[in-house]
């Protein structure tokens, strides 16, 4: 059994042909960039999240830029974030002139503790970046609170939990902004890359309009410096036709997900923990898994891919090392980054596929 990590040829088999009719009529349109199908996409994802305002842009790095400028963070301001997220969040902060502040994580649900929050705070704190990792809503509720309580901005990074929900609401329309990822292995994927900012606020929402357009709405005025950052409408295409099956890909995954936690029963191994009142969309599935290295050796036995979401906390990634001013250590965030393993969770795997890799996983003796 030949299985991958995360396979798009899949997705494209099933797909193909209507994908391939809708880049054909942009490339016959002419019209590639700011067009009528990256004006749906914004619409489609407003409507479908409950949120007033989308823009679009060209990756979730620059979604995330683009919502800290809007809010004017930059030089001497902190930012608060989870070191337990891909490197984007981080470097989002500091591409901005922002110094980040990492609070350590929930080691159940790999999301940042809002327990820790407070006293992380500082009179330079102007934002907090909290990520809903691996598609599990973080307590993205109470931080809102703390936020209007010290008057912090919150920007949700929402680049793994396209579909998410707590209580009901999505992800990324709890904040100032929610950060959208359109990078293809993400749930809701394009073709290339392609991002998204989403808001409540009108005035949030045409300052993200003019950063990433070189910091203008009309053509050559220019209010700010901006970005080039616009999605443009081979990408928007393809995501108008991908959000028309998002949830159905979302509920594959989530089938997959319990079937794993049906199958899965290891005195070594912990299955992801699921809070209450979320509707987790599992972008990825993550195992908790003690020895790994010979744990690895066991699914490579088998060809089994693995992927290590992720290796190190990021204040310990040596780019950072002139732009944290502390040494960190942040015991869970340290261990789960130690013993943390996903296996293969995409909309497309077999049931003969997830019974045969849980099947492998039970076997393994530490
Ligand atoms: C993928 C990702 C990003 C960056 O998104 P890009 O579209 O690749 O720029 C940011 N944050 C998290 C948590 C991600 O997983």
């Amino acid at each position: 059994m030949k299985i991958k990590l995360f396979d798009l040829k899949r997705q494209y088999r099933t797909l193909g042909l209507n994908l391939e009719k809708k880049v054909t009529n942009v490339l016959k349109s002419g019209q590639y960039i700011m067009g009528k199908n990256g004006v749906d996409l914004e619409k489609k994802i407003s409507k479908y999240l409950s949120c007033k305002y989308a823009v679009s842009c060209n990756s979730g790095t620059d979604a995330l830029v683009i919502s800290l400028r809007a809010l004017g963070v930059g030089k001497g301001d902190e930012v608060i974030t989870t070191p337990f997220t891909y490197f984007a969040t981080t470097e989002a902060i500091i591409l901005v002139g922002a110094k980040p502040v990492f609070v350590d994580i929930d080691p159940r649900t790999f999301n940042i503790d809002e327990r820790q929050i407070e006293k992380a705070l500082s009179s330079k704190t102007k934002a907090i970046i909290p990520v809903h990792i691996f598609g599990q809503p973080c307590k993205i509720d109470t931080i809102k609170k703390l936020c209007s309580k010290y008057k912090i901005k919150l920007i949700e990074d929402c680049a793994q939990s396209f579909g998410a929900k707590l209580n009901n609401k999505h992800t990324g329309t709890f904040g100032d902004f929610g950060c959208l990822s359109f990078f293809p292995t993400k749930n809701l994927g394009c073709a290339g890359d392609g991002g998204m900012v989403v808001t409540n606020s009108a005035v949030n929402a045409k300052k993200a309009l003019m950063l990433r357009n070189h910091g203008g709405i009309v053509r050559n005025v220019h209010k700010m410096i901006g970005y080039n950052s616009r999605l443009d409408e081979i990408q928007a295409a393809v995501l108008l036709e991908k959000i028309k099956i998002i949830n159905r890909l979302n509920n594959s995954r989530k089938k997959i997900a319990k079937k794993y936690d049906d199958l899965i029963n290891h005195q070594n191994i912990t299955t992801p923990y699921r809070e209450n009142h979320v509707d987790h969309v599992y972008h990825q599935y993550t195992l908790i898994v003690k020895n790994r290295v010979k744990f690895i050796k066991h699914m490579s036995s088998k060809h089994i891919p693995i992927g290590i979401y992720y290796p190190l906390p990021i204040y310990e990634q040596s780019a950072l090392k002139k732009h944290i001013g502390k040494k960190y250590n942040l015991s869970h965030s340290k261990n789960i980054c130690n013993q943390c393993v996903s296996i293969p969770i995409y909309p497309e795997l077999t049931n003969d596929e997830v019974e045969f890799i849980s099947d492998h996983i039970n076997k393994f003796s530490i």
